[in-house]
Order: structure tokens, then sequence, then C-alpha cells
């Protein structure tokens, strides 16, 4: 049957389209039908969302009713031979037809909890966020966790899996495969090999600076950025790897991006490496084709951003800023090794380190793609956002000290509890940026030293991690949230003491990068979602010196990062590619 075209399902009388895109909802043409109503669609991506968007406007009962549309994974359709020919081409794909009796019996006996406990089937898309198909055991050990997962968020996980399977089904028809997503994909997973030593032999993702899996990361990053087609490619002295791709005019400036290889320890292996890999991913298509841009066009594999190893973060972001603490060097890791020994392990001049500061003069800007690392997108149906500012912050570690008393003893009107006080100040601090919006504040870190069930709490100790697009708004959640304290700790008669410990300046992406990204986004068929960045990034470095911009990914698994979950598909990858490649084909450098 050859592919449908948007052109054809744009043009098509409505029965006949929804005809078209009959099975990529199971049992449920509604969907289409509706959808329907949005023609015409600028591209593949277009109809996605929109579909998506049908269903969540369905409203609950709707979606309950397309989850329990669904065959159950290995389950009584699929031996009888009573399933729509989708789901057997998925299933076998996975392997389930060919389950063990063992394997069958543990996937049965987890439908069935599942269900038990939610009232619909277990849902995942079996060909997975890459296309390939899942192996029989990650289905599961996803199944494993899923059972225990909150009722909520396991419809709106079967919900995103019921469109995954829709997204692979229409690649299918429409013949689209996400190529260069895939070849990202690819890279990624072969960069996530490399694992600090006790990390690896546990099966998880670790890398941390300068360690051996570390610099194998950097040589690998090198090699693949070589054969991609950039005409230099170096690991400088804090062991950024750092790619240029020339423009013809050898006095053009410089557009930089980039973004860290380093990852967190037991991490997710799209955190930071995406953004590398993206813009590989262009360069190594404009190679191909012979075409050069206007501009020099500058990727940078960050050597650090976590703070993992060492105390300092982001030393690979700011030594191009020009900022490098030399007393860093004397920091130890947890094993006592220095940073001077483990630059000098790994064949890096601390000395050579200044000269890595770039004159912005030179540059035309900093942009910056990365898994959004949240829910956001996700919850949007979204596969893209434009990051509008990245979060400014202030954290404080604190104490409040009351009066340690005989828990049976003394009546509740004359206590001086530390933790109750501590407990009303958390719910205002909660509420308090619930009113922002977009602000956030969590109390991340909380024990009562010496604490003991038959005493009421003398002291506490607290840390206080507060957020806001912009410093304003976060200096008038901080300046309230502050004075709750006081008046709460006046109130029950204890004292506090606080400790500012980190005070980091918004930084708002510039307007006209910020434009570039929307424009890039739109030409993907797609609206423009702008949102601020909750998290530190390099590109808060770069905002110090020139003007930046970034672009978030929406993430599998609720979005989540830092994890081994941490997860994007092939197809949004793509979609962050094809939105790069715009920006960089439509910049005009003058
Ligand atoms: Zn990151």
């Amino acid at each position: 049957m050859p592919h449908l075209t948007i052109e054809q399902l744009n043009t098509a009388p409505l029965s006949e389209a929804v005809a078209l895109l009959d099975g990529v909802y199971e049992h449920s043409p509604w969907i289409a039908e509706q959808a329907m109503a949005q023609r015409p669609f600028a591209t593949l991506a277009a109809l996605k969302f929109a579909l998506a968007q049908t269903l969540d406007a369905g409203g609950e009962d709707a979606q309950l009713a397309l989850i329990r549309a669904h065959p159950e994974l290995a389950g009584k359709a699929m031996v009888s031979n009573t399933l729509t020919a989708e789901s057997t081409n998925e299933q076998q794909t996975a392997g389930l037809t060919q389950c063990t009796p063992q394997e069958f019996e543990r996937i049965q006996s987890l439908n069935s909890a599942y269900n038990a406990r939610f009232g619909f089937p277990f849902i995942v898309a079996v060909r997975g966020p890459r296309g390939l198909g899942l192996s029989k055991a990650q289905i599961i050990a996803t199944l494993e966790r899923r059972v225990h997962g909150h009722p909520e968020y396991e419809r709106a996980e079967c919900i995103r899996n019921i469109h995954r399977i829709a997204e692979i089904r229409l690649n299918d028809k429409f013949g689209q495969a996400p190529h260069l997503g895939n070849l990202v994909w690819d890279w990624q997973e072969s960069l996530a090999q490399h694992s600090d030593s006790g990390a690896s032999a546990r099966g998880e993702l670790t890398v941390t600076y300068l360690t051996e899996a570390h610099q194998a990361v950097a040589k690998q990053l090198q090699a693949d950025m070589l054969a991609c087609g950039f005409d230099q490619v170096e690991i400088d002295a804090v062991g950024n790897v750092v790619g240029i791709y020339r423009a013809e005019d050898a006095n053009a400036k410089t557009l930089m991006t980039g973004s860290h290889y380093d990852t967190v320890r037991n991490g997710g292996k799209y955190d930071g490496r995406l953004g590398i890999y993206a813009p590989m991913a262009c360069v190594k298509t404009l190679h191909a084709a012979g075409q050069r841009l206007p501009f020099h066009f500058e990727v940078i594999g960050f050597a650090e951003e976590e703070g993992q190893r060492y105390k300092a973060t982001f030393l690979g972001s700011g030594a191009v800023v020009g900022q490098f603490n030399h007393a860093w060097l004397d920091q130890t890791d947890a094993d006592g090794i220095t940073m001077r020994d483990a630059m000098a392990q790994a064949g890096l001049n601390p000395k050579d380190i200044p000269a890595l500061a770039r004159n912005p003069a030179n540059y035309l800007g900093f942009i910056e793609v990365h898994i959004e690392q949240g829910p956001v997108l996700n919850e949007m149906h979204l596969p893209l956002g434009v990051v509008s500012s990245i979060n400014g912050s202030i954290r404080y570690v604190g104490q409040i000290n009351g009066m340690a008393s005989h828990a049976g003893t003394t009546p509740m009107d004359r206590r001086r509890d530390a933790v109750a006080a501590l407990a009303e100040f958390a719910v205002y601090a909660e509420q308090r940026a619930i009113q922002d919006g977009d602000s956030v504040a969590t109390i991340g870190m909380l024990n009562v030293p010496n604490g003991s069930i038959n005493v009421v709490p003398g002291q506490c100790h607290f840390s206080l991690d507060m957020r806001a697009p912009n410093d304003g708004q976060r200096d008038a959640l901080a300046s309230d949230i502050l004075s709750k304290l006081d008046a709460i700790c006046t109130a029950r008669q204890v004292d506090y003491q606080l400790s500012e410990t980190v005070r980091a300046s918004a930084a708002p992406s510039d307007p006209a990068w910020q434009q570039r990204w929307s424009d890039a986004v739109k030409a993907q068929g797609l609206p423009v979602f702008s949102m601020p960045s909750g998290a530190g990034h390099d590109a808060m470095k770069l905002h110090e010196v020139m003007p930046q911009a970034m672009l978030f990914v929406r993430g599998e698994n609720a979005g989540i990062s830092h994890n081994p979950l941490e997860s994007t598909t092939a197809d949004d990858m793509q979609l962050s590619i094809d939105a790069l490649m715009h920006v960089l084909t439509h910049l005009s450098p003058h």
C-alpha cells in the first residue's frame, strides 16, 4: 500500500479521511473524526498533536473507555488470535508471542494485579521510545514498576503510551521515520556504555568529572564529531570537547551551542547529552550536503555541570566564560583525590584554563537543546517548548530552636515545638509558591537532631530552596516566606537562624533568540509554548556574557530526570533536530 501523505489527508472527504486513519487509536474512530475538524494539518507532528488534544477534550470517561478498548499485553486476545492487526504486529515485535510459560504466567499475574488495582488494563507502547521494540524483560520490569503507581499517574501513563502507539502507527502509515532522531538515540545509547567503575557494575550510569569513564566519553564524543565532518575537534584544558564547523568567511562570527556530558549518580542518558548530539546531527547533515553556514558553528560538550565529584559546578561552561576559581583545584573527592591531581592524570593543565575564556564580541549567542526534566510538556502533549527564562534561586539552611520537653507531661498549650513550627512554615511556603503559578519552594532537608519518640522536638534543621523566573518575583517570594517564618516563630515562642547559601540570578532568554526558537517550533507545525526552566543549565553561565535561549524536549515517564527512567523518544529528538536546523538555516548573521 502506498504511504499516506498529509495533503491526501487534508483534502479527503471526512469519512475517507477517518478511514485513512483507521486503526491508529484502538477501536476509537471518533478521535480521528473529531480531530479532522482541525484540518489542514501542516505536518505529521501537527496531526499527532491534534489527535492527542481531541482525546483530552473528550474527558475522563472517553479516556478510560479508550484505555479499556486495549487488549491485555500477551493476554487472552493474543492467545485466541482476536487482536487487531496493529496489536498483533506490535506484540510480535516485542517477542510477546514467543513467551516461555513462566514469562507468560508472570505477565498474566501482573496484568491481573494491575487491572484489579486500577480498573483498566496495563498499557505500554511495546515498540518503545526508539521504535525498535522493548524486550520482554523491559516490558516485565515496566509492569512490575507500574503496578505500584498512583492511579492518576497510571491513567496518564496509559494515555501517554496510547499516543506513543498511535505515533508509531502513524509513522508507518505515512512512511516517515525519524532517521536523525534514531541516529542521536543510538549515539546516546552507545555513549552510555561508559560509566564510573562502581556504578557500571550495578548497571547504573554515572559519569563524574575526569574519571576513566568520563575521559572515554570525551574521546568518543571527539571521534563522533570528527566523523560528522566538523573541521576541528579538540579536548580543551578543562575537558570540554569543542567542535567547530567553519563558515566560508574566516572572519564570520560564531554561534555556540552545546550541553554537558557528565551525569549525576545513577542518572539518565539524555540529560545534557541530547544538547551535544542534536547539533552534531545538524552538522552531519550540512556536511553531507556540502553546505556551509554564514557563521562558524561551535558545538561544545561541556565536561562538567552537575557538581558530583567536586563541590564546584559548571566547570565546563564556567571556563568558557572566564570563570575558573583556582582554589577549586585543592578540593578533594570522596577518595581524597584533589582536582589538581585528577586533572594532571587526565593530561589537563589548569594553567591553560584562563585562555579558554571566549571574547563575546565574536559570538552571535548561545543556544542549548535540553530535555525538559519535568512533567509539563508531557502533560500538554507537546514535544517542544521554548524556554523563557532559567529560574533565579535563593537557598538557605536554617534551624528552629524551641524547647525539648517530655512528650507525655507537657500540655499542648505549653509547648515550644520546633517541628510543629517548621510544619506550619512548610505549608505556608508551599501555598505562597503556588500563588505565583510558576515559582517553586522546597524544604528538601529536614532533621531533628537527637530526636526521640517521647520528646517534644527542641530543635530542627532544614533547608529551603526557592526559585522563580525573574529576580523580582524570586525576591518577593523569599521576602514573604521569610517574614512568615519570623511571624510563626514569634507566635510559637521559638527562635530561628538562617544562612543564605546560594543566590543565583534568573537568566531570562534573549527575546530575539527566543523568537528564532519559536519560529522553528512553528515550522514543525506545532504551537509555541514558552516555559521557564526550573533547573540550572550551562546556558545560565553563557548568559553572563552573551545572549542565550534554550529549547526543551519532552521527557517520557512524566518527564522524570536525574533517574535511570529519564527518556524521550526518537521522534521528539528528531523534532528538536529539525527545529535546530531551522534556526541554523534561517539565521542571518548581519
Ligand atoms: Zn543537564
